[in-house]
């Protein structure tokens, strides 16, 4: 199984690692800085370059069976065993880390179930079951007062078991966190939300930078879909 060093430490741009498999589709690597696609957030994108100046393009990064594919449309020159360099897109990247922590602080002022959700590096959305309208204003100002704080963020691991014993933690009801592996991520934003997530995030809601609420759409009677953007630009 791949190691995955974004875990740990999301700042990580790049990594020296090991292809472990080549497929038509893409490679894996014993260890990667690659986030691959899952609860909400996109794939990263980046390359690799191998020791001999081998660049290979990464246009995704999904789950494929157990591991992390890279998905490239043309693996030509890797082999099993090669040393390469890994490169993520930074500034994508940090765009979804940025936007992933938002929708945390999204979640934690609009306190009804989640039942979706999407990240992208311009715009972010959560689906909630509720059927109250909402405040765009209030909302807005809340969730700016949450950047503006500065909240420390961090991870933490709980067992299956002191999940199973505080079962409030998940509030979202479309992805479930995974099971099995006796552990669960925990993301906690001090004092303001905690639950399991395995995405990336930012390490200070200052990160984040102004925020605007964009659309609110009704998606049938008890489903609100909410949409937030970056209010300014701001360069990584
Ligand atoms: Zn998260």
């Amino acid at each position: 199984m791949t190691e995955m060093l974004f875990r740990d430490n999301a700042y990580l741009r790049e990594c020296e690692a090991i292809i472990t498999a080549v497929r038509d589709d893409g490679f894996l690597l014993d260890r990667t800085i690659f986030y691959p696609t899952g609860g909400g957030q996109p794939g990263d994108t980046g390359e690799i370059i191998s020791a001999d100046g081998v660049r290979v393009a990464v246009d995704n990064t999904i789950h494929a069976d157990n591991d992390i594919l890279h998905c490239a449309p043309d693996t030509t020159g890797l082999a099993i065993g090669q040393a390469v360099t890994a490169r993520i897109d930074w500034e994508r990247r940090y765009a979804h880390m940025r936007m992933h922590t938002a929708l945390h602080l999204l979640g934690a002022v609009l306190r009804f179930p989640v039942t979706g959700g999407s990240i992208t590096a311009q715009r972010s959305r959560l689906d909630f079951d509720m059927q109250e309208t909402v405040d765009k204003e209030a909302v807005s100002s809340a969730i700016n007062s949450l950047v503006e704080a500065d909240h420390e963020v961090k991870t933490r691991w709980i067992t299956d078991a002191e999940l199973d014993a505080q079962p409030e933690l998940i509030r979202t009801m479309s992805v479930k966190p995974p099971r099995g592996a006796g552990r669960i991520r925990l993301l906690e934003i001090e004092s303001v939300d905690l639950q399991p997530c395995g995405g990336t995030h930012v390490r200070r809601t200052a990160e984040i930078g102004p925020l605007a609420l964009g659309k609110v759409q009704k998606k049938g009677a008890r489903n609100r879909r909410v949409n937030i953007v970056f209010a300014s630009p701001q360069s990584t």
